[in-house]
């Protein structure tokens, strides 16, 4: 006779008054009209399923909406109901959290291996959003393996190992001890029958001695406790069939050697009554060195709480007595659901952040290692550090960054899988490499024998290792196109320098900066350029400084700062105003003879083309000419300044022959906003060199003070303008 709705509502009131008693009841109408007309394996009707499952809910005091949910756990999958239809009937919670259990049941967690169990352990914690859809999946799960009678062979089997290997440790991560040991109890039965019904048989042929002398001690107890004035619960305590085969099998003990086949447990109301029914105990029989636990100071990783003590008991056996508050014992039994109701306060569903903030809590726990070490991994993965978990075809979990896609799972596979990967189909569809996986896909690669990794992989990469390979592998295997890369990067920078500063530069240089640079050859040190990790600026930089030599001469030093200057006499058509009698529009030009500057009494001599050519008054040539053609040559004066009107003009400095001295001219005429457009140095007599500058001036101010800055250089003889005509 299986349990009833009404059953399960009476149940939930118990221990949530405020429970929406219809909506129970409604959540199971819909699911019995969903599941119609399916059976189970056993013939018997669908709906017994859900029921029983939200039975066992119940009976770890889940909250109302995880009830519902195990109702409807399996209606979007065995009906033609969706997720969206649950939500407009049940409401967002139970949607999602049918959602969740639906995809979990999708998938299969067959492994022997106990690293692969561990991944997967993490990846059902990082796919259940609601720490709820995993209790869900465990009750599923418990009623399956109750009725597991009616599978296949073969079938069990499987069913009995995922649940011994992902199932039943979940239940004690999460620490639900009522799951735990029957979980643990039924998949014994199904994958070892003969050594399970052989431990069944001896417990049961032992069972009247062995509860005869726990009765014993047990009444012993109670009357002491009552005389100490400790209000407590005394009860028998047996262990679970699983637990005594591994205890036999990883001791190597036979049946009869077992001593805490059974113990006590004494339930008391607060914590001080925990300490004092301990001092009952160890008063009444001699403690065991070594056997005392108190895990109510230094709880375990699942929230577990009690003293543990052994004792040397009245038959003259080992004695565990455990001792722990009513609260403890709920959460000892229940596990994470054990918290529920008491965070809520009855009517609302758990914030996600509470829930979260008691998994945070468990996390910051001093825990020994071994009990919780793994636990607390997976919620660190699932909380902290947001790992992505993909199957593989062949349904290995594999765990990878958060924002990884298919170069990354190439390169997890194997390192030739990468180099060749050209795309991938996740769950069945083609994806761009660009692709982010989401926990869940299922993944298959695809390659080319022809296919190579490319430097942009670098941008889509997510793991470290994946990275590290393409690098090796733009390192090696494209030596060559990284040599040839590297080389026209190189000459792409060569060519912004100075012809002459190209020229300096020869092989050995580069040989030279190479080794430098720590590299064995020219060729790595291009190839390093090639794949990105030496920047050719820098190369060229070494370079520079490898062809540097400082100038031996004055004329050295002057191609050196002043470079390509002299070597071209610039021409230009600076704009001009000139204010003529009668002379408009005229295009004029500033003569080269004489090039007057603003402040110059100046003439224009108008030539054959119709231009007007402005001279000094003084300039030779243009007396000579007015004495030819007085009728050419008008008066003219200067107009208003422009800003942008500069006057060439040409300095002679004499100066000794020493280096420096250019640097010394340059900086004077730079500081003051001077530009120099043309250059030339040549020899007088031995160490003196005479200087010409041509320089663009604004005003003739300017050139004065110039004039006075220049003079005033140490080793300069004299500094003058030369006249227009040369
Ligand atoms: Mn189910």
């Amino acid at each position: 006779m299986s349990t009833s709705i009404d059953e399960i509502v009476q149940r939930v009131s118990g221990y949530w008054p405020g429970v929406d008693r219809e909506n129970l009841v409604h959540a199971y109408d819909y699911a019995f009209r969903a599941h119609a007309g399916q059976e189970r394996l056993s013939h018997e009707p669908y709906i017994i399923h859900p029921l029983e499952v939200s039975s066992i809910l119940s009976q770890i005091e889940s909250d109302p909406p995880a009830i519902t949910a195990g109702l409807l756990h399996d209606v979007i999958e065995d009906s033609e109901i969706t997720v969206d239809d649950v939500r407009g009937e049940f409401g967002n919670t139970v949607a999602s959290l049918v959602d969740g259990v639906t995809k979990l049941g999708r998938l299969d967690f067959y492994t022997k291996q106990e690293e692969q169990a561990r991944n997967l352990r993490k990846m059902f914690l990082a796919m259940a959003e609601d720490i709820r859809v995993i209790v869900i999946k465990l009750g599923d799960r418990l009623h399956n393996m109750r009725t597991l009678d009616y599978m296949p062979r073969d079938k069990q089997q499987l069913k009995a190992e995922e649940t011994l290997n992902i199932f039943a440790p979940l239940s004690h991560r999460l620490g639900i001890w009522r799951f735990k040991w029957e979980l643990e109890d039924l998949s014994l039965k199904f994958l070892e029958p003969e050594a399970y019904s052989e431990v069944a048989r001896l417990v049961g042929v032992t069972r009247e001695e062995r509860e005869r002398d726990i009765e014993t001690a047990r009444l012993m107890l109670v009357a002491k406790l009552e005389e100490a004035g400790v209000k407590a619960e005394v009860r028998g305590r047996a262990k679970h069939i699983y637990s005594i085969r591994q205890k036999m099998v990883q001791q190597g003990l036979n049946f009869d050697q077992i001593r805490d086949l059974a113990g006590l447990r004494v339930i008391v109301s607060d914590i001080g009554d925990c300490y004092a029914a301990l001092g009952v105990v160890h008063g009444l029989w001699m403690p065991l060195t070594g056997e005392f636990s108190d895990y109510i100071a230094k709880p375990k990783a699942n929230q577990y709480q009690s003293l543990h003590t052994k004792v040397l008991g009245p038959s003259g056996q080992p004695l565990e007595v455990q001792i722990r508050t009513r609260e403890m014992h709920r959460t000892a039994e229940y596990g994470v659901a054990a918290h529920w109701r008491y965070k809520e306060g009855g009517q609302s569903d758990p914030g996600l952040d509470e829930r979260i903030g008691w998994l945070r809590q468990l996390l910051e726990l001093e825990t020994d290692l071994s009990e919780g070490h793994e636990f607390i991994e997976a919620l660190k993965i699932d909380l902290v550090t947001q790992e992505v978990f993909v199957w593989t075809p062949a349904g290995d979990v594999m765990e990878l960054p958060a924002g990884s896609g298919p170069i990354d799972f190439a390169y997890r596979i194997h390192t030739e899988v990468g180099n060749h990967c050209i795309g991938a189909k996740v769950n069945g569809k083609l994806v761009p490499l660009t692709y982010k996986f989401k926990t869940g896909d299922i993944v298959e690669i695809l390659t080319s024998p022809t296919a190579k990794p490319s430097r942009d992989w670098l941008n889509v990469i997510e793991s470290s290792s994946a990275k590290a390979k393409v690098r090796k592998y733009l390192r090696e295997r494209a030596r060559e196109e990284n040599i040839e890369a590297g080389h026209r990067e190189l000459e792409r920078h060569l060519e912004r320098l100075r012809a002459d500063q190209r020229a300096a530069i020869k092989p050995d240089h580069l040989e030279s900066v190479a080794r430098h640079l720590n590299y064995t050859d020219v060729n790595s040190l291009l190839a390093a350029i090639g794949y990105g990790v030496v920047e050719p600026d820098t190369v060229v930089d070494h370079l520079l400084a490898a062809t540097y030599k400082p100038p031996s001469t004055l004329a050295e030093e002057l191609e050196r700062l002043l470079p390509g200057i002299s070597a071209s006499r610039a021409t230009r058509a600076k704009p001009l105003s000139i204010a003529a009698a009668g002379v408009n529009g005229v295009h004029s030009r500033l003569s080269k003879c004489c090039n007057p500057l603003p402040g110059d009494v100046i003439v224009g001599y108008i030539t054959r083309g119709g231009g007007l050519a402005v001279h000094r008054a003084d300039c030779k040539n243009v007396l000579y000419r007015a004495r030819g053609e007085p009728e050419r040559v008008v008066a003219l004066t200067w107009g208003e300044e422009s800003q942008e009107t500069t006057y060439q003009t040409e300095l002679e400095i004499v100066a000794l022959d020493r280096v420096g001295l250019i640097a010394h001219v340059t900086a004077v005429v730079a500081e003051m906003g001077i530009n120099i457009s043309e250059a030339a140095i040549d020899t007088i007599e031995q160490n003196l060199a005479r200087l010409r500058f041509m320089v663009d001036i604004h005003r003739r101010e300017d050139l004065q003070h110039l004039v006075d800055r220049l003079s005033q250089l140490i080793d300069v003889m004299s500094v003058r303008v030369l006249p227009g005509a040369r």
